[in-house]
């Protein structure tokens, strides 16, 4: 429903000097080496608001606004309450400029996102359970892709653990990512781009491609092109075992993309039970072994990852064994062939499996 002209100048902001001319006051140069890149069309900001959703009256985290152009576009949206996090300190003054001109909805934490405990960020009253629609809270961001990908990687687990931003229940994010990123988010069983970012983001979530941004669009240009991404976690994940778990099932099948899927599964046990447990382990699970890791879907992924976990409930040293782990001591020790039993040349201890 379209608000009521009155009502939408409420929240629009006054008169402000514009991003461009913010930047030049503050001297605020992008730093490449901080791969600041910044959106200064506030039509294109406002269209990445609006894959929020309605965010009238709603409680936005805003990661790395910088010069503040999606920031106004948010505040513009009609946000009540806006905390940005921001880690480069030349921001700050730009940002309480825009936080005087929208008095009392921005909160500015000079901080870094990947450390900043968000579930004390917004107040509880906020909160909803898992099983019902989203909170009104959101979070929306630029940042830079090196930051973006290890982001969502641990957000993804706090969405596992409903921890951090998802204290308040199911919240939605939108975020931007180099589009080779969003292609491998949002792949479908059997495309190029299928990984296990894919897997792990659409066993969680919904996850929506939303549109591409053209490189253009940045200052400076970045050299890929970039999307932004729409996730809704969803009320019951698709796998219903521990994220750390889903992820070493999912990690050692990928280790190999175009081998048979068995060959990464094989790398889930020792040397010593291998062939058996992973013969177990396909036919609790009832996957085909010659499937491709891109062939899998996320059905064939939770039966591999409910077999695994019932072989780790009868064999608990199993879940902490680690194939990689067990190269690398012998790329120290030297080894090329170990005992079948030793399979690092280590004695088997306690903590060994089978
Ligand atoms: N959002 C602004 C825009 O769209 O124009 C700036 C985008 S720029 C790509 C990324 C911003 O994120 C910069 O302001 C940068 O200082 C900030 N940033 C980078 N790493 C961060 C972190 N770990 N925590 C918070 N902010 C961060």
């Amino acid at each position: 429903m379209m608000a009521a002209p009155g009502k939408l100048a409420s929240f629009r902001l006054p008169p402000l000097p514009t991003v461009g001319e913010l930047i030049k006051l503050y001297n605020l140069r992008a730093e490449k080496q901080l791969s600041q890149n910044f959106l200064l069309d506030l039509r294109l900001t406002d269209k990445i608001v609006r894959q929020a959703g309605n965010l009238r009256d709603a409680h936005v985290c805003e990661v790395g606004p910088g010069p503040g152009g999606l920031t106004r576009s948010i505040l513009n949206a009609g946000a009540a309450d806006l905390l940005v996090v921001e880690k480069d300190t030349r921001f700050i003054p730009g940002l309480k400029l825009l936080s005087e001109a929208a008095p009392g909805r921005v909160r500015i934490v000079h901080g870094d996102i990947l450390t900043y405990r968000m579930d004390r960020g917004f107040p509880g009253i906020i909160s909803k359970t898992w099983e019902e629609d989203p909170p009104n809270l959101h979070v929306i961001g630029n940042l830079p892709f090196n930051v973006s990908t290890p982001l969502i990687i641990k957000w993804l687990e706090s969405i596992a653990n409903r921890t951090g931003p998802f204290a308040y229940g199911r919240t939605r994010l939108t975020l931007t990512f180099q589009k080779e990123v969003v292609e491998r988010l949002t792949a479908s069983t059997a495309s190029k781009q299928r990984s296990r970012l894919s897997i792990m983001a659409q066993y969680l979530c919904t996850v929506r491609n939303c549109f591409t941004i053209p490189g253009r669009a940045f200052v400076p240009k970045p050299k890929v092109d970039v999307g932004v991404v729409h996730f809704t976690p969803l009320v019951r994940p698709q796998i219903q075992q521990p994220f750390k778990l889903v992820e070493k099932v999912v990690r050692n099948i990928f280790q190999f993309r175009r081998k048979h899927c068995h060959k990464g599964v094989e790398k889930l046990f020792p040397e010593a039970c291998r062939v058996e447990l992973t013969q177990e382990m396909m036919q609790r699970a009832d996957v085909d072994p010659t499937l491709r890791p891109t062939e899998l879907t996320i059905p064939h992924i939770r039966a591999l990852a409910d077999a695994y976990a019932h072989l780790c409930n009868h064999e608990p040293n199993l879940l902490g064994y680690e194939f990689r782990e067990e190269l690398r001591l012998k790329h120290l020790t030297g080894q090329r062939n170990t005992p079948m039993d030793t399979p690092t040349g280590i004695p088997p201890g306690p903590q060994q499996p089978c």
